[in-house]
């Protein structure tokens, strides 16, 4: 039988708890007037960017690119980080 294991993520300490969103919407689709389907927020520098069901991705984009791998959920009502890296809830 196999045990599902939890995989822990190495990434907390990026975690930063005094980060400002950069915007209220994704950055990168408002300059090229794309549209997203939810938003995530880097908790390294703050950088919002719009999630993996969106066509562009550019949170997961930016947590590429930048180093950045854990992002919360940037939607009213939704309190959850995850690990891009390690995908995981965290
Ligand atoms: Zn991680
Ligand atoms: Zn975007
Ligand atoms: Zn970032």
């Amino acid at each position: 039988m196999r045990v599902f294991q939890r995989q822990n993520c190495t990434h907390l300490d990026q975690i930063r708890e005094d980060v400002v969103p950069s915007a209220q919407g994704c950055e990168d689709c408002l300059r090229t007037g794309d549209k997203w389907v939810h938003l995530r927020e880097c908790l390294t520098c703050g950088h919002v960017g719009c999630c993996d069901s969106s066509k562009n991705k550019h949170a997961h984009m930016h947590a590429d690119e930048a180093g950045h791998p854990i992002v919360k959920s940037f939607e009213p009502g939704e309190d959850w980080r995850w690990c891009f890296v390690d995908e995981v809830v965290v």
